[in-house]
């Protein structure tokens, strides 16, 4: 296997495997991409129209991004994949030459489009910026993902939430699997890789029958899809223990999408997970709440308008560097464009700085010892429900 991930545009090599022990499954990992090298554990902060949301580039280094990930449904329906195309590239049109993963699509079809229909070929949807109808097959999205030329390409799926009855899962994971291979005989670019999607659910049969399938295929790497959902913590521990199970002898990155709290960062770590992604620490951040060690403060409070201190003693991050809550908390009154840049840049920093502090105690071998002091770290941040699938259809198109 390790001749084959040299080949192919992504290589990930695992530097500290899984205690023999059994007390841990977490794992330190270095992803080689054309554009960089991702320690993992890693957090892709969310570039919905190839951009984070209030923050430059320049931010974005500073805060400790190593990738990013853009959507590929908002970029095709705006400004149009073969525009940035003819610009160069997407690392080109955003000026950021770090990692770039783009995903499917398949996920905003599903929760953002005013109106889909999905048929074995595709799917049909009305565009949820102009209104227009559109469509999107495993070819397409891949052509698209080519056109955008991030380093990372995902294969077209079909999600369900995670409760939807058994009979809606199965359909969904079976079309998914039809759909990776076709993902695989489209996909061209030499100087891309391309990753699969497992589905299945909560239907732990139907999750295991999908690992197989999907980690049969020559993908660069393994999405975990349909959590981050309406799933208890309990069924979404569950079904990730499924699928790592299944993948212990399996030498390519495991992404589970669309995770952002702390809290669930560190157990999906602890499970063997090795990237994530979510808006949820910039989307929170527009709204004041940001996250310090042991939960988060919500600047809107009247406490924080007399209050000198930094967001947090000892961040170094644009914020916490020069200003004091009682600025912020001002700037997000009279609401003021500054306040989401410094408070996104926050939260940010507080969330890459929690994944480095998780690769340190897997390094050193420690995470199991350390795990009550990172969960303690965590907090409750994002535990209140707002990291749902539900919450990202109705809240930013992201
Ligand atoms: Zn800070």
């Amino acid at each position: 296997m390790t001749s084959i991930a040299q080949a192919r545009p992504a290589s990930f090599e695992v530097v500290v495997p899984p205690a023999a022990d059994g007390s841990t499954r977490a794992r330190l990992g270095r992803l080689t991409l054309p554009h960089g090298v991702v320690e993992t554990p890693q957090f892709m902060p969310v570039g919905t129209n190839a951009t984070v949301k209030a923050l430059h580039p320049d931010d974005l280094e500073a805060v400790g991004a190593s990738i990013i990930l853009a959507n590929t449904y908002h970029l095709f329906l705006r400004p149009g994949h073969e525009r940035i195309e003819r610009l160069g590239s997407l690392h080109r049109f955003m000026s950021w030459d770090r990692p770039i993963l783009t995903d499917s699509g398949g996920f905003q079809v599903v929760s953002l489009a005013d109106w889909r229909k999905i048929d074995e070929d595709g799917a049909t949807f009305r565009s949820h910026v102009d209104g227009s109808t559109q469509r999107l097959t495993p070819e397409s999205a891949i052509a698209i993902q080519e056109a955008l030329g991030a380093d990372v390409a995902v294969a077209f799926d079909h999600p369900v939430y995670p409760s939807s009855e058994r009979s809606v899962v199965q359909d969904a994971t079976e079309r998914t699997h039809r759909w990776a291979e076709r993902c695989v005989s489209a996909h061209r670019r030499e100087d891309q890789a391309l990753f699969g999607v497992i589905q299945g659910g909560l239907e732990q049969d139907l999750r295991a029958a999908s690992t197989l399938f999907i980690a049969s295929l020559p993908f660069d790497g393994l999405n975990i899809g349909g959590l981050a959902g309406d799933e208890t913590p309990i069924q979404r521990r569950e079904t990730i223990d499924t699928v790592i199970g299944l993948l212990a002898g399996d030498p390519r990155p495991r992404y589970l999408m669309g995770l952002g709290s702390p809290a669930d960062l560190l157990d999906a770590v602890d499970q063997g997970v090795d990237l994530f992604d979510s808006v949820l620490p910039s989307r929170v951040a527009r709204t004041a709440q940001v996250w310090v060690p042991g939960g988060r403060l919500n600047l809107r409070n009247a406490e924080f308008l007399d209050d000198p201190r930094a967001i947090q003693d000892g961040c170094g991050c644009l914020a916490c560097s020069r200003f004091s809550r009682a600025y912020i908390a001002h700037l997000f009154r009279a609401r003021e464009l500054l306040a989401y840049r410094l408070a996104t840049a926050h939260n940010l920093t507080f969330t890459l700085d929690f994944m480095a502090r998780i690769r340190l105690a897997i390094r050193s071998r420690r995470l199991p010892e350390e795990m009550a002091a990172l969960r303690l770290r965590a907090g409750r941040n994002g535990a209140d429900g707002d990291a749902t699938m539900a919450g990202k259809a109705a809240g930013d198109p992201a």
